[in-house]
């Protein structure tokens, strides 16, 4: 089946389309940069081509509302960039609870005035999925909200890591073998009510299946908290952080130093959950963003 009709107007576009997906690999010095897909909806990425110059621009985004007051100012968060002098991209997550419509970056070039650019982010629509858990996991002793809500500060500074170093791939590996749920975005009811949408991919794996490194990265937190259970984050660099939860063991420690695919622990059903699996997360900018976007893409059999 033809995928355009064969007319110049829509010959240019097609060329045009797969110029696109061509420039999702580029040579960055001698290694090339795998980006991750891009998709322009709360909760997604978007690829921002800066062009070249000899120094990366620094970029930097908004907060994102629910990542607390301290960064409420637009423009205070720096985004991950990547590429070379002949070109430099900026891979910006967005929030889950951006509204659709217009977002904007700052620029800075050494030398320049900063630039403001604005992206379209696109609406999208999330699932909904009903949960049943303990009880005491959704309606909190008063101990049970305190401990959360140091926790939940503690989560906002682990966030905010941002470090010098490039990510060694934006290509991340599942981090256990086991089906992918698409459940990343899903508005959640727990026990009848609703709470935050699902941050990250749940991944379908008994208790004690290894969990490994989706990249290389240094361990920034290990923990053992009211709702993720057993948890082990990751800095991959450049506010790239990986995030995985409901471990049943922890083999890591912070200021361990891990290549992509090495043992971090165990699957468990620590925390809050209806049964064993992993929690993955991956953060950007300091927003939690959808992981299939950085796996690998679909087999060829799906594409067209
Ligand atoms: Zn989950």
């Amino acid at each position: 089946m033809m995928l355009f009709p064969p007319t110049g107007r829509w010959r240019r576009v097609a060329a045009r389309a797969l110029l696109a997906l061509t420039a999702c690999a580029f040579a960055a010095g001698a290694a090339a940069v795998t980006l991750p897909q891009a998709r322009s909806v709360p909760g997604g990425v978007v690829l921002l081509d800066l062009g070249a110059s000899s120094v990366a621009p620094e970029v930097r985004v908004g907060a994102s509302a629910a990542a607390g007051a301290d960064d409420a100012a637009a423009g205070t968060v720096p985004v991950l960039v990547v590429g070379e002098p002949a070109r430099w991209i900026a891979v910006v997550g967005i929030p889950l609870d951006a509204r659709p419509g217009t977002g904007e970056v700052t620029i800075r070039r050494a030398g320049a005035a900063d630039v403001r650019h604005a992206f379209t982010i696109d609406a999208v629509r999330y699932g909904e999925q009903r949960l049943k858990v303990a009880p005491a996991k959704v309606d909190l002793s008063p101990a049970d909200r305190e401990r959360f809500e140091r926790e939940r500060a503690h989560q906002a500074t682990v966030i905010a890591t941002f470090s010098a170093a490039a990510p060694s791939t934006l290509r991340l590996r599942q981090p256990v073998v086991g089906e992918r749920s698409g459940t990343f975005g899903l508005r959640r009811v727990f026990n009848g009510q609703p709470r935050n949408p699902h941050s990250g991919m749940d991944i379908a794996a008994p208790v004690g299946a290894p969990v490994v490194a989706p990249a290389a990265g240094r361990v920034i937190d290990v923990g053992d908290y009211f709702f993720n259970g057993k948890t082990v984050w990751l800095d991959h660099g450049r506010g790239l952080l990986t995030m995985v939860c409901h471990l049943s063991a922890v083999d890591v420690r912070p200021g361990d130093v891990l290549a992509a695919g090495e043992r971090i622990g165990a699957v468990g059903a620590t925390g809050r959950v209806t049964g064993p699996h992993l929690h993955w997360s991956v953060s950007l900018n300091r927003v939690m963003v959808d992981p299939a976007l950085f796996l690998a893409v679909a087999p060829a059999k799906q594409r067209r």
